[in-house]
């Protein structure tokens, strides 16, 4: 039994750092108020921008995907379990955000997490000659990507264009990778994109882009951050989620079609997996149809007013709101414990919004990470903002 505890021991060590993570469980669909505990609360915490994960068209196509398709795929796309549905979401995909790339073709994968593992690996694994240049602040997914790949990894500080410059300018390897957050999951801010594109093609390297957060909320048709930046080039490799604002699961890379046939042949967490069930990719097509849409671009524009009503709203002095115009709006606190009590005071209040703390963000930047969506009305908003203004002061 010291094996055990051993382990005990461990997860005694987090608890008395404030670093122990409780699950809570829902009892409701995912929304802008959910039921946890028997109790209804706000929640402030989810990635569904826009309110789709719940959206009753998207329902009946999921429905009407299962009639279509059954349920299991049933084996892997290399085998067997590549469906009429999927590669219609592909096609789909590859339309939707084509118009920055050349030769678009898209990918669809099952996770976020294997998509990224994927175009790290992809690319460079078994490539002695490539080298990973990973922004200071990129989501986990990457970050295990680029140790996988045991390709050499250079990370440069956060946005900071000269130090990638200067690591780009030193590097001798024949593949380079540039890989990035568009919007960075822990402090909403926007990566710059155009100037990291402009570095790319100076230097003949490709421009990994992790966007997330920016799929269905960035750009006028919700195409993302490339249609926000207006940016179209042969070396962007594009990643998107489809669980978060398109509000059902899985994930996507488009890029030139070779990218994605090298991907096809090389990457192993797509190769050695089974394929998401065709009916999520059905219910995609539906809720692609709904961010491209009227529903869309109006869900997109009641989103800004509650992120600037937000700005507005809060009147900060210790406590300190992090710059960013994106859904996701950062509290930094600092202090681990600090930063639960106020994350459990909100809760007490019927609201949940998500206590960040290491390793997830560095040492000494607790935060409460708020999400807004489009599900919010702005009395909720007010109702956030006014609980926060409230607990700074005691
Ligand atoms: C959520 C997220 C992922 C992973 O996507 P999943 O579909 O949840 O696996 C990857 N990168 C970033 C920046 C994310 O926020």
């Amino acid at each position: 039994m010291d094996l055990l505890n051993q382990l005990n021991r461990q997860l005694q060590a987090l608890d008395e750092q404030s670093l122990l993570r409780k699950r809570r469980t829902v009892d409701s669909p995912c929304g802008p108020r959910v039921l946890v505990e028997g109790r209804e609360v706000l929640a402030f915490c989810s990635n569904d921008y826009l309110g789709l994960a719940n959206h009753r068209k998207i329902k009946l196509a999921l429905q009407e995907g299962a009639a279509i398709y059954g349920v299991g795929s049933g084996a892997s796309h290399l085998i067997s379990g590549h469906v009429r549905a999927h590669a219609m979401l592909e096609d789909r995909l590859a339309q939707f955000v084509g118009a920055h790339l050349e030769s678009p073709r898209a990918i669809s994968f099952s996770t976020g997490y294997m998509a990224n593992l994927a175009v790290v690996t992809g690319l460079t694994a078994g490539d002695r000659d490539a080298e990973i240049f990973s922004e200071a602040l990129n989501h986990a997914s990457l970050i295990d990507g680029a140790r996988l790949s045991r390709a050499k990894v250079s990370v440069y500080p956060h946005a900071d264009l000269n130090a990638l410059a200067a690591l780009l300018k030193a590097s001798n390897a024949a593949t380079k990778l540039v890989v990035t957050d568009s919007v960075f999951s822990m402090d909403g801010d926007l990566a710059p994109l155009p100037a990291l594109l402009a570095l790319c093609e100076q230097h003949g390297a490709w421009l990994v882009v992790d966007d997330a957060h920016g799929f269905g909320t960035l750009g006028a048709n919700g195409h993302g951050a490339l249609e926000h930046f207006d940016l179209r080039s042969p070396y962007l490799i594009y990643m998107g989620t489809l669980g978060k604002a398109a509000g059902v699961s899985g994930a996507f890379v488009a890029a030139h079609e070779t990218v994605i046939e090298t991907l096809i042949q090389k990457a192993r967490p797509y190769i050695f997996t089974t394929a998401a069930p065709p009916a999520l990719a059905h219910a995609l097509l539906t809720s692609l149809d709904l961010l491209e849409g009227e529903e869309g671009r109006n869900r997109r524009a009641h989103l800004s007013t509650l992120v600037a009503q937000l700005d507005d709203g809060l009147r900060l002095k210790r406590w300190q709101r992090l710059p960013s115009t994106t859904a996701i709006q950062p509290i930094l606190i600092g202090d681990n414990a600090e930063t639960m009590r106020a994350g459990a005071a909100l809760y007490e209040q019927g609201m949940w919004v998500g206590a960040i703390r290491p390793p997830t963000v560095a040492t000494g930047t607790s935060r409460l990470r708020v999400t807004l969506s489009a599900g919010h009305s702005s009395i909720e908003v007010a109702k956030l903002i006014a609980a926060i203004n409230a607990l700074e002061r005691t």
